[in-house]
């Protein structure tokens, strides 16, 4: 029994335990998980509901352990951002994104935009413009290219610190997207000042879109309203026909999910890309 200092008390149970202890030896194998080649990434396509193109990928981390097997990036994210971890896998993650695309745009595929998600404690590090500058004048990527998915909690944490950093990025030519759109506390208002290119559906709203009115609604309001503020939408978690036909009518720009594709190793989305291109 812990006292928590507030005349209440909370109990430790069995269960709770063995979750501390395995978030602590998860946290200090993700110490090793770098140095020994146990993270890689894998791309999920990113589709035109124009024309059934994919016009980009989101690079995903994967933590493959040699006891553990794979353990879920919502489970070590959040460790890695604990322990501060998520600084430098995130630069790794950065980095092998942009060559990933590199790589393929020498291969002959098509011009696409990598999306890469950027952590809380990543934005907030100083130089963090400038990290990301030096990793696509290296691989020789155009900023245009990388598209950085941040959560509407990042963002409106420290509003004027963070409107001033995606200033930074954006006159760069970096673009922006704000991830899992519509489920954090966001200010309107300040979505027009953020220099927002992109927001992305959170897939709540998307998974009954063929029975809630409600996920209905939400979703096309984020459409028009990213409309009407001059940025485009993609809706995330798409499975199935009847989603797409929803949000293809309702003028949603693109969509990923399992519909089209899972996260994909690099041959396999090259693979799909070159399917798609013949399509
Ligand atoms: P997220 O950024 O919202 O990514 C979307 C998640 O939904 C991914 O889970 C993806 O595999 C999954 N997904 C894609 N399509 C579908 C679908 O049609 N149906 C369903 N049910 N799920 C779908 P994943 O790969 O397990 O990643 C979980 C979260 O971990 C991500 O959520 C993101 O917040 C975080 N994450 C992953 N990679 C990174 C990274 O490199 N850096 C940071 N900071 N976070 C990452
Ligand atoms: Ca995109
Ligand atoms: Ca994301
Ligand atoms: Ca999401």
């Amino acid at each position: 029994v812990k006292e928590d200092g507030r005349n209440s008390y909370r109990f430790f149970t069995p269960e709770m335990q063995a979750h501390t202890s395995r978030a602590l030896a998860l946290g200090n194998a993700l110490k090793q998980a770098l140095p020994r080649g146990e993270l890689h990434l894998v791309y999920q396509p990113q589709v035109s509901l124009l024309d059934g193109r994919v016009v980009g990928a989101e690079a995903l981390l994967r933590w493959n352990h040699p006891q553990w097997g794979v353990v879920s990036p919502a489970e070590f994210i959040p460790l890695a951002e604990a322990n501060g971890l998520i600084v430098p896998i995130g630069e790794w993650v950065l980095h092998t994104a942009l060559r990933q695309l590199r790589a393929w745009l020498d291969g002959g595929l098509p011009m696409m935009t990598m999306a890469v998600n950027l952590s809380a404690v990543q934005f907030g590090q100083a130089g963090l413009t400038d990290m990301v500058s030096q990793l696509l004048r290296q691989t020789g990527v155009p900023p245009e290219a990388l598209e950085l998915e941040l959560t509407e909690a990042v963002a409106m944490k420290t509003p004027e610190v963070a409107a001033q950093k995606m200033q930074e990025l954006s006159q760069r030519g970096i673009r922006l997207s704000i991830d899992d759109f519509g489920t954090g506390y966001s200010s309107l208002s300040y979505l027009k000042r953020f220099n927002i290119n992109q927001l992305k559906i959170d897939q709540s709203f998307v998974r009954d879109i063929g029975t809630d009115t409600d996920d209905q609604a939400i979703a096309t309001a984020i459409v028009q309203m990213a409309h009407s503020l001059g940025m485009t939408t993609i809706a995330e978690g798409v499975e199935t026909a009847e989603q797409l036909d929803f949000l293809r009518a309702r003028g949603c720009d693109q969509v990923q999910g399992y519909h089209y594709s899972r996260p994909l190793l690099p041959e396999h989305f090259e693979a799909f890309v070159r399917a798609n291109l013949q399509a």
